[in-house]
């Protein structure tokens, strides 16, 4: 088959796995646009030469995407489609060596931490100055905002660290100077991620500092919105909540993943929690900052879940009612320490328990959106589809969480300001609303 002409110095960018992957990539394109490379990222690979493929190794079925997503290049390489096949990201962070052998059509592969490496094969350079400067694949009104890397926590089942290394803060004036210049190109929105955002600052000033971090990024001219991803329950930083409540442009949001709720589990996880202290935790979270929407991911099917400690974890997800939640199935990670342990629960009863909890959450999520019916909020209009514009809250993250509808025949909005509009109607996930 006749290869089209592809454009030597023009670099297809595919990303997959999480926001903080996503980061990654901005990074990365921002040096090759540094280096007179041409840059696209996600469309439809038309003309480059270069293809990158930054992957995800997480779980299971987060590592059979970055698998298929890599073959489908190599065969496009095979078949004249691609020049050069560069993979870099998690997956061959862990797996290098397999890969390697495995599918030899790739170029190169390299690891998280190597883009001077990964820029040298293509006869770029490194530009140090560009530290933190990045080609937004986000509608430009939001940005994701990573304050760390790493992450030092013994967690059972998470082959993370095994990945991203050890917990490393960015210093706190390098994210202000950041977020200034972000401010300066049009962001509104900043979404803190890390792997453990409440681990800030442990590392480099030898004590937690993600309050002063919120404040002086609260301080910045220009961003209206400041949201909280990636907390960790254990040794929770009450000096968060008192800024999160005293700042407007602090989102009433909480991402804080808690896996599970079972002491016995939450011991094997190796999370330094137990229900008590997690309920306990929830309840002064909700009493410092009134109105907070709080989201959090389980997992189900962990090694030895007992069908009661399943269940416990549904009548608690009940009381709870927690407004954001997302469910993992457990994979079996080679190299984590729950490895050792006998992945006993069947795959089909993991899905089935996993429905269970997404299926009473939805009723949840019924309930909270029904009750917003009538209510007043401040929207975030993202983009305009089909005949809608669609936006957040401060209560929702893009992505994974609730959007907010406006009729764009009855209403013109403008992509990327706020709005403040009446809720006038609600489903599961989503609300309806209008301009007040
Ligand atoms: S805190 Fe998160 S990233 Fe770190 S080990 Fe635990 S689950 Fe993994």
């Amino acid at each position: 088959m006749r290869a089209r002409t592809l454009k030597k110095n023009k670099v297809h960018v595919v990303t997959l796995g999480c926001s903080k992957n996503l980061y990654d990539s901005e990074v990365l394109m921002g040096q090759l646009k540094a280096n007179k490379f041409e840059v696209e990222h996600e469309t439809d690979p038309d003309d480059a030469a270069i293809v990158i493929i930054n992957t995800c190794g997480f779980i299971g079925a987060a590592k059979q995407e970055s698998i298929d997503a890599i073959l489908r290049y190599a065969d496009a390489k095979k078949r004249g489609f691609v020049q050069k096949l560069i993979v870099t990201g998690c997956l061959s962070e862990r797996y290098k060596g397999d890969l390697e052998k495995e599918i030899p059509e790739v170029d190169a592969y390299f690891g998280t931490g190597d883009l001077p490496r990964l820029l040298k094969t293509l006869k770029a350079d490194y530009k140090h100055e560009l530290v933190g400067e990045r080609l937004l694949t986000t509608p430009r009104h939001f940005a994701y905002f990573k304050i760390s890397e790493g992450c030092d926590r013994p967690c059972s089942f998470c082959a993370i660290p095994l990945m991203r290394g050890r917990h490393v803060s960015i210093p706190l004036e390098t994210l202000v100077e950041q977020s200034k210049r972000l401010a300066a190109g049009g962001a509104r929105e900043l979404l803190l991620i890390a792997q453990d955002s409440t681990y800030y600052g442990l590392d480099l000033y030898g004590k937690r500092r993600l309050a002063d971090l919120l404040k002086a990024l609260s301080d910045v001219e220009d961003i209206g919105w400041i949201r909280l991803h990636y907390a960790f329950p254990a040794g929770f930083p009450d000096d968060v909540l008192d800024v999160m409540r005293e700042r407007s442009n602090i989102c009433k949001y909480l991402d804080m993943p808690l896996q599970h709720v079972s002491d016995r589990i939450l011991a094997s996880m190796r999370r330094g929690s137990t229900k008590a202290k997690t309920t306990g935790l929830i309840a002064a979270i909700r009493d410092k900052v009134p109105g907070i929407a709080l989201r959090t991911t389980l997992i189900t099917g962990y090694p030895g879940e007992t069908l009661k400690e399943h269940e416990e974890m549904l009548d608690w997800v009940r009381d709870t009612r927690f407004d954001r939640l997302g469910v993992f199935e457990y994979s079996h990670e080679e190299n984590t320490f729950a490895f050792s342990l006998r992945d006993s629960v069947p795959a089909k009863e993991k899905k089935r328990r996993a429905q269970a909890l997404m299926a009473l959450q939805q009723g949840i999520s019924m309930e909270l959106n029904a009750a917003k019916v009538g209510k007043t909020f401040q929207v975030l209009i993202d983009r305009k589809e089909g005949g809608d514009y669609i936006g957040r809250t401060e209560h929702d993250s893009p992505e994974v969480d609730n959007e907010v509808l406006v009729d764009a025949a009855k209403h013109y909005l403008r992509i990327g300001d706020f709005a403040d509009l009446r809720v006038v109607g609600a489903s599961e996930y989503d609300l309806t609303a209008e301009p007040v």
